[in-house]
């Protein structure tokens, strides 16, 4: 690889294709955008200069450092170690169970190679995809690492998903090789990964091998000559290997989205512009010191923030990270705290749905620990109620961390909305502003921008690096579901509402199709949802519009109590769609509110919103196969049988 002197990107018309005029004098123009990428382009490592910053001449099909060649791995690994940085940590990893693991960046480096080295073995060769469903140990990052070394796009199937959910991944992206384990730790037990992989490969003859990590030591069916195990297979290889470069087009990765609204859809990321926009908001929206911070991101690798911020963000930015396999409450509620306080966590990085669950069990908890290494914590994945925030800022942040709230999708590949931490003020429940060299828009119907005070539609009106180049095999899907809405502009349509508020800093106001129209008013699931959590009794809540003949829609609501709520549930629900109209004004005010022992939730924890609204309208409930637990629907209906 060459010297990072010799990048500079050729000359020519770098800025070519994406002339736009802004539409407030003070933003930045596309060229200046353009120029500002090619900047965080170049702390990465390129064997080739590329020759445009972006080609956009084939809208929406984005083609970023045309020209540049890149190798994805060595930039995440073999760069840090050459240049003197070889015992520097680069994983803390905890198991379930307690046993941990320290890896360098010289011991990844080691095991990224054997593992590239095993995969050539295999006769895989560049282009080829590979699945891997693991649960989160060592193993899913070389494995991830080592497609990225020789251009093999990985497709990451989260540990808990069904077979069938697994099997529709694999032909989908006809992958000849799955990587798995033997089994995996829930909640103090061993349960079987492998018997459930080799459900799902019956059916797909793409897959070759099946390469198995000996994690929990349970009993699996073996098929000869296809099954391999790890240990056999990676550990007697060299640990040495020379990296290819490849084009900074090449697919890296394809991904599943979370399956909130419907049909996962499988999007597609590619090298150099991905990379460069992970690195890039790693390192500022956690104001990143690569020499002193311990970062934690609690995702898992099967989602997009798994890949973005555990593996590829970080690495790029020779982060020293920790990994933990487990649940937050095995074997005690206290373990993400211990777990902080143990390593010295300073950048904490996880969802709403778990800072509510810490509420609900309880700030005693965290109180237990010190604490007092963390200096910002981050949240993404839905709408943070501003009581979360709160909560968040002063039960893990000592009343000093910023909390930075992050809007990003799947498609995005990287942050695109975030509060500047420490330096932008606080605003409770507000992503405030798009990261510099992001565009974003609140605009109406029409496309046109909406005003202060006002919301609509968030849109991306500029391509970024990290957007997906497309929905695998289906580009009449992607040009439909991202591109269609605001055809005329060329406007990236996120789906999600937001709105603007007298500072022009941007709310998120939760999904468009969730958005409520009561009698006119368009009202937001966030806000009213963020009204409910406010109040002392109610642990978490989720609100629908459901079809009202008056009214068009009104507002249904299911509520979690908190443990040792006094009074009845009657009293609780009025007094609750009192605080409702005081808190937003009475049109807001739920027609009904329904008490629940749990909310249908994604694998991801995010709440299914349609599954509610069925129930709410008493219809049958859709597709529940993206649910974390299907039986959780079952709970809420025998719990409202006739009452609604
Ligand atoms: P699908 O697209 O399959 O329905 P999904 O949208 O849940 O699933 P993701 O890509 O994981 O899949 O989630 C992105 C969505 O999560 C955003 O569009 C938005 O609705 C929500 N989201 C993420 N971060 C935030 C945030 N900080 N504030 C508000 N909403 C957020
Ligand atoms: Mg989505």
């Amino acid at each position: 690889m060459t010297p990072r002197s010799d990048l500079r990107p050729a000359p020519g018309s770098p800025f070519a294709g994406a002339e736009g005029t802004p539409s407030r004098p003070s933003e930045p123009t596309a060229a200046d955008r353009l120029a500002f990428w090619a900047r965080e382009a170049g702390h990465l490592d390129w064997e080739t200069p590329w020759s445009q910053v972006l080609d956009w001449t084939d809208a929406p099909f984005a083609r970023w450092f045309t020209g540049g060649r890149l190798n994805v791995a060595y930039n995440c690994v073999d760069r840090h170690v050459e240049a003197g940085h070889g015992d520097q940590v680069a994983f803390h990893w905890e198991g379930e169970p307690g046993d941990t693991r320290t890896i360098t960046y010289a011991d990844l480096k080691r095991e990224v190679c054997r593992t590239a080295n095993a995969l050539l073995s295999l006769g895989l060769s560049a282009g080829d995809r590979v699945a891997i469903q693991l649960p989160m140990i060592p193993e899913a990052v070389f494995a991830m690492l080592a497609c990225a070394r020789l251009g093999l796009p990985h497709s990451v199937v989260f540990g808990g998903f069904s077979p069938a959910a697994l099997q529709s991944r694999i032909e989908d992206a006809e992958a000849r090789l799955l990587i798995t384990s033997d089994g995996q730790y829930r909640r103090g037990r061993a349960e079987p990964m492998k018997a459930n992989t080799d459900e799902a490969t019956r059916h797909t003859p793409s897959v070759e091998h099946v390469l198995v990590v000996r994690r929990t030591g349970i009993e699996v069916p073996w098929t000869e000559g296809r099954d391999l195990w790890w240990h056999d297979l990676v550990d007697a290889r060299p640990d040495e290997h020379r990296p290819e470069s490849f084009d900074a087009e090449h697919p890296l990765f394809i991904l599943y989205t979370s399956g909130t609204t419907g049909k996962p859809k499988g999007v597609l990321h590619t090298s150099g512009g991905y990379l460069t926009q992970v690195a890039y908001t790693h390192r500022t929206a956690f104001d990143l010191a690569p020499d002193t911070d311990v970062y934690w991101c609690t995702a898992d690798i099967g989602w997009i923030t798994g890949h973005s911020y555990i593996v590829y963000g970080p690495l790029a930015n020779r982060a020293t990270s920790v990994m933990y396999e487990g649940t937050p409450n095995t074997p005690h509620q206290g373990r993400h705290f211990e777990i902080i306080q143990r390593f010295g966590v300073s950048v904490y990085y996880t969802a709403p749905t778990l800072i509510r669950t810490f509420m609900k069990w309880g700030e005693h908890i965290p109180a237990r620990y010190d604490l007092s290494s963390i200096r910002v914590l981050g949240s993404v994945g839905e709408p943070i109620n501003p009581e979360a925030w709160r909560w968040y800022r002063t039960h893990l942040g000592a009343e000093r961390a910023p909390v930075v709230d992050t809007w990003w999708q799947t498609e995005t590949g990287a942050v695109m909305i975030a509060p500047v931490p420490g330096a932008a003020p606080a605003k409770p429940g507000s992503a405030q502003q798009p990261v510099p060299g992001i565009s974003a828009k609140v605009v109406d119907d029409q496309g046109d921008e909406v005003g202060r005070g006002e919301s609509g539609y968030l849109v991306l009106d500029q391509p970024w690096p990290s957007m997906l180049r497309g929905i695998w095999g289906d580009d009449e899907r992607y040009r439909e579901t991202y591109w269609s809405r605001f055809a005329h502009l060329g406007y990236y349509f996120a789906g999600d509402g937001a709105r603007y508020d007298e500072d022009g800093d941007i709310w998120l106001l939760g999904r468009v199709d969730d958005v409520m129209n009561v009698s006119g008013h368009r009202i937001s699931t966030a806000e009213v949802e963020s009204a409910l959590v406010s109040y002392p009794a109610v642990a978490e809540a989720a609100v629908v519009g459901a079809s009202d003949t008056t009214t068009g829609q009104a507002i249904v609501a299911f509520v979690i109590l908190r443990g040792g709520t006094a009074g009845s549930a009657e009293d609780v629900t009025a007094a609750l769609r009192e605080h409702v109209a005081r808190e937003i004004g009475p049109i807001a005010k739920p027609r009904q509110i329904m008490v629940v022992p749990e909310l249908p939730k994604t694998r991801s924890g995010k709440i299914m919103r349609r599954l509610l609204r069925d129930v709410a309208e008493r219809r049958e409930v859709g597709d529940v196969t993206t649910l974390a637990d299907a039986s959780v629907m079952d709970l809420i209906n025998a719990g409202l049988a006739g009452s609604l």
